[in-house]
């Protein structure tokens, strides 16, 4: 069969016929390779695509395979300046997290046996001991996450009765947890006290009835009321509270096992602190705890006996792969010393500005290389976040490759000039996502730590530019 072009294309039996020991054959079968090249024809029969010799045809179809194999999840440079970003995944597990999870995800696993007795054992006992041992609590629960945790605590102890908060907490996180609905959702009746900028123990005191079944704060953690503002001291509240005979829980949010303070980062409340003045603590695994997407419920042994004998804990619970991956990352909390070297997302939050800009200078010749004449690049300071709505309004000092179109381009042309070298940064085998901010599009480099993997994503880009 001749390749050269003709005017009109091969049929698809004669295209299989030709290419029947072609690699894609083997690769992906006769049947996908046959739906491929139907495709690619009917887009040249439709007038979509030109007409090509057969080995361009194949290529196309190829091509076409490549894509539609390409798994839907796969890894991204996460250069955004949120280190804990919830759209991109939130915490990096560290490896030893990943070797548990490989362990036990394609055998049996000892998840609900008691390998000492030979029977039915619970799967919170995986990690119960060592949560209680880093927090001081009596026991502990694991759920889906942190929204499934606060929503389990409120209906397993005031579901049918009254919930007091403060009016300043009944926040809303990224927009889908607002604690109004939650409390609805759990079969609670919401109490608020106070006013949005100010609430006193008093409020508490006056609405505490026969009705209550829960006083709960809310962790303020993605937005501050600032100026003229009054909360009430929870060792104040929770004396309250064991007056009058009511449990005091803490939505804590992002829950710090240990005093960041001490790495040098703005100190956030730790779980320890919160249950010294609690008798229940909620918090996310995958925030500032640095591990695997679930909610910790800690605190009070005879509360979290009745949290855990709840039917919603059966349609919460988590599998095998978060209690492997939760267990391997709360061992590594044993050993604070070593912990800004061992865990990603501590290691990533307390990264030097310095070690950013000598990665940046690194970097820059190299992405200068690949984007010719055609981008300025320029290493600018900026400031990280740490994200999933911890410590909203402390920023990390950092650096970024600041990449901007040649002069040519002109203000007018400038934001659809960013807009498409976004996108061609987004299509990269390994997706790069930066912000576009200040008329630059920004990578900040302070959670890049693949420089090699990341040149390598980047030969692509100089070809995708050149194209
Ligand atoms: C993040 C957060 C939640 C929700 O936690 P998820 O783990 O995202 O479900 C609930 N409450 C507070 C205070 C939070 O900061």
């Amino acid at each position: 069969m001749s390749t050269a072009p003709a005017d009109r294309p091969p049929s698809v039996e004669r295209l299989l016929g030709h290419f029947a020991a072609a690699a894609p054959t083997a690769q992906y079968g006769r049947r996908a390779l046959t739906d491929a090249i139907r495709a690619v024809l009917a887009e040249i029969r439709e007038g979509r695509a030109a007409l090509v010799p057969a080995e361009a045809l194949l290529a196309r179809a190829e091509r076409r395979l490549e894509a539609e194999n390409r798994p839907s999840l796969r890894p991204v440079f996460n250069l955004t300046g949120t280190v804990l970003h919830t759209n991109l995944g939130r915490a990096p597990l560290p490896p030893e997290a990943a070797r548990a999870v490989a362990a036990v995800m394609t055998g049996a696993s000892n998840l609900e046996f008691d390998l000492e007795r030979g029977e039915r054992g619970e799967r919170d006992d995986h990690v119960e001991a060592l949560i209680c041992r880093l927090t001081g609590a009596e026991a502990a629960v694991v759920v889906n996450n942190n929204a499934a945790a606060v929503l389990l605590v409120l209906n397993a102890l005031a579901m049918r009765k009254e919930v007091i908060v403060s009016r300043g907490e009944l926040v809303e996180i990224g927009g889908s947890f607002r604690v109004p609905d939650v409390m609805a959702r759990a079969g609670c009746r919401l109490r608020e006290v106070g006013t949005t900028n100010r609430t006193h123990l008093r409020d508490f005191d006056e609405a505490i009835g026969p009705r209550t079944g829960l006083v709960m704060k809310v962790h303020t953690s993605n937005y501050a009321i600032q100026g003229f503002t009054a909360e009430v001291a929870e060792a104040e509240l929770h004396r309250l509270c064991a007056e009058r005979g009511i449990p005091f829980a803490v939505d804590l949010g992002s829950g710090n096992l240990i005093d960041f303070s001490a790495y040098g980062l703005p100190p956030e409340p730790t779980v320890r602190a919160a249950l010294a003045q609690s008798d229940l603590v909620t918090f996310s695994g995958d925030k500032l705890l640095g591990a695997v997407q679930c909610g910790i419920i800690a605190g009070r042994r005879a509360l979290v006996a009745r949290v855990r004998k709840n039917p919603l804990k059966r349609a919460l619970r988590v599998d095998k792969m978060t209690y492997a991956a939760l267990e391997a990352t709360l061992r590594l909390y044993l050993h604070p010393e070593r912990l800004h070297e061992r865990l990603p997302a501590l290691r990533l939050l307390t990264r030097p500005q310095t070690d950013i800009i000598a990665l940046a200078e690194r970097l820059r010749p190299a992405i200068v290389a690949r984007t010719g004449e055609g981008v300025q690049v320029s290493i600018e300071p900026c400031t990280s976040q740490i994200g999933s709505g911890a410590l909203p309004v402390e920023t990390l000092p950092s650096a970024c490759l600041a990449l901007r179109p040649p002069p040519a381009v002109g203000r007018r042309g400038e934001g659809a000039w960013l807009k498409a070298l976004g996108a061609r940064l987004r299509a990269l085998p390994v997706p790069v996502i930066g912000r576009i901010a200040e008329g630059a599009l920004r990578l900040d480099l302070r959670t890049l730590e693949d420089e090699a993997g990341f040149l390598t994503t980047l030969d692509a880009f100089d070809a995708a530019l050149k194209a």
